[in-house]
């Protein structure tokens, strides 16, 4: 298995530099030459599996013999012992046509851990073989920092560097961050958007020099191992809706998706195999996906904060991925519509190009007052309290999914991560211990503008300073 990028220009990399390029050094993003695919005998039998054999399945064929068998079994094994649900990702069926996925047992209360613990302890097998310090640079719009610093927090080899929008996450998210005391972390709160910190790493990445100089790494959703080990809950939940349902040819998905990663994870499983129905992009307001699925145009609007802090963002930066795909592999073409979005700020895909989306996907954006309604209406019908993102979630499946198709919808957050919205709704919610304990914590974190050079240079101390574990 090679890796090659959409752009065309990084070509036949292996499982491992693929991890390390992250975001490919032509500007693209890496994928898989071919998708494995997985034949109905063998889904037979993953379909009796544990969540962790699956993951093995899956993983195993991308990785293609880059780790061995033992060492990647450990690694999984590792990753998923952090996990409070022995089920990892459990599905709860909340009526009829809908289950929910509960991919929030993990130790950050977010779905981005079932990604984070597997790539954190990627990393340092990877930095232990090589004997290279790993440091690691990642943007957030919450969640994947907490995710990410757990990640890696007392690993061996690495050190690490979270830039989040300072007063735009949630309480229980900046909590989550920044109470880690720990020298190989720095949290940098900058003055500006998720967009401006994605952008600024997007420049800090592209300075090969500086990349190379301080060996850095990338923890967000362009790193392809983070949209591999989401692929493995698709499956795991199709297993367990299939097991009650033994009749259903095929399950639609309905994903909260802000960067395009979580939903691409699930397009690739439709690819590999899976009988996935239709993949429902549920979006806030900030709707540029749901307009690209309806319209065919991609084109960034007006940023907006709402009660889904996660999902406000305006580029998604793994819609290139799904871009390739749709140009039939032809990275000669993405380049030239990436390098038009550059110029015009606009994608436009062709009739024919729309109608293979509409194929694959049917999108909705949640409304702010609808994305209470909806959790109001849930705990009241059925006693299931929804986080703001779930909650999109499951207003894309009413609006999207046929009455008569059985749809999972993707629980990506825990509601205690999320109180402010569950406040307006007027409910009362008991926090998780774990959380409850952040609140007596001290802080540690540094406000910064949105400068790329003036954070290069924070970095640059950071990176040269800061003793990294060793055991
Ligand atoms: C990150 C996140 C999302 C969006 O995931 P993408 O990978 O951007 O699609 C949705 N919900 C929550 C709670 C998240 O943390």
């Amino acid at each position: 298995m090679k890796y090659i990028s959409t752009r065309g220009n990084v070509n036949g990399i292996g499982f491992i530099d693929t991890v390390l390029m992250g975001l490919a050094t032509d500007g693209g993003l890496l994928v898989p030459e071919k998708i494995p695919q997985i034949s109905l005998e063998k889904l037979e039998a993953m379909s009796r599996m544990s969540y962790q054999e699956i993951a093995f399945e899956i993983i195993s064929s991308y990785v293609d013999g880059e780790i061995s068998e033992q060492d990647l079994k450990d690694l999984i094994e590792r990753s998923y012992s952090t996990f409070r649900h022995t089920d990892i990702t459990p599905v709860q069926k909340v009526k009829d046509n809908l289950y929910v996925l509960e991919l929030f047992h993990g130790p950050t209360f977010a779905f981005k851990d079932v990604a984070l613990q597997f790539l954190g302890n990627l990393y340092s097998y990877i930095a232990k073989k090589t004997g290279v310090t790993i440091n690691i640079l990642g943007a957030t719009s919450g969640d994947t920092g907490a995710s990410a610093i757990e990640g890696v927090r007392g690993k061996e080899g690495i050190r690490i560097c979270i830039l989040h929008p300072h007063g735009k996450v949630s309480k229980v998210q900046e909590l989550q961050m920044t109470t880690v005391n720990d020298p190989t972390v720095l949290n940098l709160a900058i003055k500006g958007t998720f967009d401006d910190g994605q952008r600024i790493i997007k420049e800090i990445f592209a300075d090969l020099e500086f990349k190379n100089k301080y060996h850095l790494r990338a923890i967000n959703s362009i790193n392809f191992a983070r949209i591999l080990a989401q692929i493995v809950y698709y499956f795991y939940a199709y297993f367990q809706v299939k097991k009650e349902n033994d009749k259903i040819e095929y399950v639609n998905f309905s994903v909260p998706t802000g960067n395009f990663g979580d939903i691409f994870a699930g397009y690739m499983a439709k690819r590999m195999g899976l009988p996935v129905g239709k993949l429902i992009v549920a979006t806030n307001e900030n709707n540029i996906l749901e307009r690209f699925i309806k319209d065919g145009v991609y084109e960034p609007g007006e940023f907006r904060s709402t009660y889904s802090p996660s999902m406000d963002i305006q580029v998604a930066s793994n819609f290139e991925r799904y871009l390739y795909y749709l140009l039939d592999e032809n990275s000669s073409e993405v380049q030239s519509l990436m390098n038009q979005f550059k110029t015009t700020g606009k994608i436009e895909v062709s009739k024919e190009q729309l109608r293979l989306v509409q194929e694959d996907f049917s999108a909705y954006g949640v409304k702010n007052d609808e994305c209470l309604q909806t959790i109001r209406k849930y705990f009241a019908d059925t006693n299931y309290l929804l986080d703001p993102h779930t909650s999109c979630g499951v207003t894309a499946f009413e609006k999207c999914s046929p009455q008569e198709d059985i749809c999972v919808t993707l629980a990506t957050a825990h509601p205690a991560k999320f109180n402010e919205a569950i406040e307006l709704c007027q409910i009362e919610q008991t926090f998780p211990e774990e959380i409850q304990q952040l609140f007596d914590k001290p802080q540690y974190l540094e406000v910064i503008e949105a400068d790329k050079d003036e954070i290069a240079r924070r970095l640059e101390r950071h990176f040269t300073s800061a003793e990294v574990n060793s055991k």
